[in-house]
């Protein structure tokens, strides 16, 4: 059966990592047929909007998509296309796993971390407004609904209960925003009742960056809202190896679209020089989302051993300090057809490969 799936390359760098994750998407044997829409920075001078309704229409139609990223102008400038895609589509829940690969390009190796974020309101929803005509006074509204929390939070803990996690902690910041935090934190705290399996912990904002820089490995699953859960699951990619292997998924409740963490990285645009990694990551989420596990599978096995094997990576695991193996970089299309080559040549009879830290006589 062919998967007729919409693809948005994007700006930036977004061309080149969705091409790499089309290239090893053919190496699966599974049958895409990828309806390219356009939107973006670019989309502008062709369709005069940077979301174009197509777009919209494409999504709706095929109900999944995978995405590049794409460009929001600081300051000034249009609406963020991201932000109105997960408005418009209500895609609620931003699932954002941060895994390191091999032990490549981290501090620490054993992360594991999935941040789960709430995706259509928060502070990020960007509702703001001028208080005065002269512009020196603004506000922000962070707006949390009831209806909202309940539906991140008990996605969260059924994401945990399904991958066999032990642990959900909800981040907010209820001491200082004690309406919006503190109707998410009631949120959490019902909500854990029903699931009695599951250790449920909460942190503030605060405290928890420093708890996930000092000890990554305490956390497990992580549910917040909007702006927080933007942040954190940066960190949590720079904990696990960068925003170059950090993938993501947006799930409504009958429409999905997959995207990396990381932005359109303008300066490397047109260089053939960006890790693909995260966005091949997010077509594997992709694929399991449309019940091709075995695919899915494959490619996460597959990029696992380009990773580990580190003959061809692109700069940023090629890197020097974090490893005692710096190597020549490749280009990103170079790594694309290095997992794309390797996907076939998965035993999936084996088991999947687990971090191995280095011997103490090694050094
Ligand atoms: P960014 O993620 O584009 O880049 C930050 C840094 O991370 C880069 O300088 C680079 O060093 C590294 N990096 C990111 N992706 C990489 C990859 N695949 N390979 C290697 N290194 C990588 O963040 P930014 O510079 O803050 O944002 C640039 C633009 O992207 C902005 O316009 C922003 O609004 C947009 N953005 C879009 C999305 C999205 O489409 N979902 C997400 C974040 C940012």
């Amino acid at each position: 059966m062919t998967r007729r799936v919409t693809l948005i390359p994007g700006d930036g760098i977004g061309p080149e990592v969705t091409r790499a994750a089309q290239i090893v998407a053919s190496a699966t044997g599974v049958a895409i047929d990828w309806e390219v829409v356009e939107a973006g920075e670019q989309t502008i001078r062709s369709a005069g909007t940077p979301l174009p309704p197509s777009v919209l229409e494409s999504i709706r139609k095929n109900r999944v998509a995978l995405k590049g990223p794409i460009t929001t102008p600081i300051g000034g400038g249009f609406r963020s296309v991201n932000v109105a895609l997960r408005l418009e589509l209500e895609l609620f829940a931003s699932v954002r796993p941060a895994r390191a690969i091999a032990g490549e390009g981290t501090r620490y190796p054993e992360t594991d971390l999935i941040v789960v974020r709430e995706a259509t309101e928060g502070m990020y929803a960007g509702i703001e407004h001028w208080v005065d005509r002269d512009h020196t006074a603004a506000e922000t509204v962070d707006v949390v609904t009831r209806k909202a929390s309940d539906r991140i939070v008990r996605f969260a803990f059924e994401l945990a209960r399904r991958e066999k996690r032990r642990k959900v902690t909800a981040v907010h910041k209820a001491n200082i925003m004690k309406t919006t935090g503190a109707l998410f934190q009631s949120a959490f705290r019902d909500m854990a009742t029903a699931y009695p399996d599951i250790i449920a912990e909460e942190r503030l904002i605060d405290n928890m960056c420093m708890q996930l820089v000092k000890k990554p490995s305490e956390y497990d699953v992580i549910v917040t809202t909007n702006l927080f859960g933007d942040i954190l699951s940066d960190l949590c990619a720079g904990l696990a190896g960068g925003l170059g292997i950090a993938p993501g998924a947006l799930y409504g409740e009958s429409i999905a679209v997959f995207e990396p963490v990381h932005g359109s990285v303008p300066k490397y645009a047109g260089q053939d020089k960006a890790n693909p990694v995260a966005e091949v990551l997010s077509l594997a989420l992709l694929l399991r989302h449309l019940g091709e596990s075995a695919a899915a599978e494959r490619i996460e096995r597959a990029v696992w051993r380009v990773v580990a094997e580190k003959k061809v990576v692109t700069y940023d695991l090629a890197l020097p300090g974090y490893t005692d193996r710096p190597v020549p970089p490749s280009s990103c299309s170079a790594m694309a057809a290095e997992i794309a080559r390797q996907v076939p040549l998965v035993d999936l009879s084996s088991p999947r490969p687990q971090y191995v830290p280095p011997s103490p006589t090694r050094a």
